[in-house]
């Protein structure tokens, strides 16, 4: 299994880091989880297209996570040729959601049916919303999915992957939590996204400084690791987004308290697992 960080920034605009989304490939069968800035790009980088997904998963519905479905959406009706149906998970309120996002894009829709003989009907999704403990099977691979601690954004959920005997825990934004501990137990690579909490407290936006009570910090994340035995840490969503030459200091950091491997992510960096 392949586990592509196809977008390792935040919604802080970075010109190097697309918005959070990670796409995974079990064999043939290829899962997006969450859909940021520039996904579609992204995932044009990874060898995969919209029309190659199994199934869109979303861990909430933060701007961040979501701001590119349509993208996705759209992409896919176009190069299918209004042929495939987009499967889309997600916690409750995805399918509202998803509804206004197709309701935003009726004038494109209109036009291209109006312009491709090809296209006789708008995109075909397919929504279903989960909750903890729900799991679903795309192809050979197995998702489960558990409640994480995102408060005040609810409901929020994360998922454990499976393919062929490797895992994969991906659980969106989070404060540890025993969701995600359940999700990642055990795991072959635990993504997290997360903070650096000892730099965003130097900030003196308090805007800025709200990030802290609902995220995990390295040390969180370094720290779940360890307890669930995760063979793996993947870093990503960094807050302040370090550059290469910090990537030791985040990684020491980490090491305090998980002695597995710790991967910060870039986009398009690849774990195979
Ligand atoms: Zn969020
Ligand atoms: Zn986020």
């Amino acid at each position: 299994m392949d586990i592509v960080l196809t977008g390792t920034g935040s919604p802080l605009p970075d010109a190097d880091r697309a918005g959070p989304s990670t796409l995974v490939k079990g064999g043939d069968t290829h899962l997006l989880v969450d859909a940021g800035r520039g996904v579609v790009m992204r995932m044009a980088g990874a060898g995969s297209l919209p029309m190659f997904l199994g199934a869109v998963l979303v861990t909430h519905l933060h701007s961040d996570h979501v701001c590119d479905l349509n993208d996705v959406v759209t992409t896919h009706w176009v190069m299918s040729q209004g042929n495939a149906t987009l499967p889309i998970y997600g916690p409750v309120g995805t399918a509202q959601f998803v509804e206004r996002q197709l309701h935003a894009l009726e004038p494109d829709i209109g036009y291209r049916i109006e312009h491709h003989d090809a296209l006789t009907a708008g995109p075909q999704v397919e929504v279903t919303e989960l909750e903890a403990g729900d799991s679903l099977t795309v192809g050979d691979v197995t998702v489960t999915t558990g409640a994480t601690d995102h408060a005040p954004v609810r409901p929020t959920i994360g998922f454990r992957i499976e393919h062929e005997g490797s895992t994969a825990a991906l659980v969106g934004d989070t404060l540890p939590c025993v969701g995600v501990d359940e999700l990642a137990a055990g795991v072959d690579a635990y993504v997290q996204t997360v903070i650096r909490r000892d730099l965003v407290e130097l900030s003196a936006n308090e805007m800025f400084l709200d990030i802290l009570d609902y995220h995990s910090g390295v040390v969180d994340a370094a720290q779940t690791a360890a307890r669930v035995g995760a063979g793996r840490l993947v870093l990503t969503h960094m807050v302040p987004a370090p550059t290469p030459d910090q990537y030791p200091e985040w990684q020491a950091r980490a090491a305090e308290h998980f002695d597995g491997e710790i991967i910060i992510g870039d986009d398009l960096t690849t774990i195979t697992i």
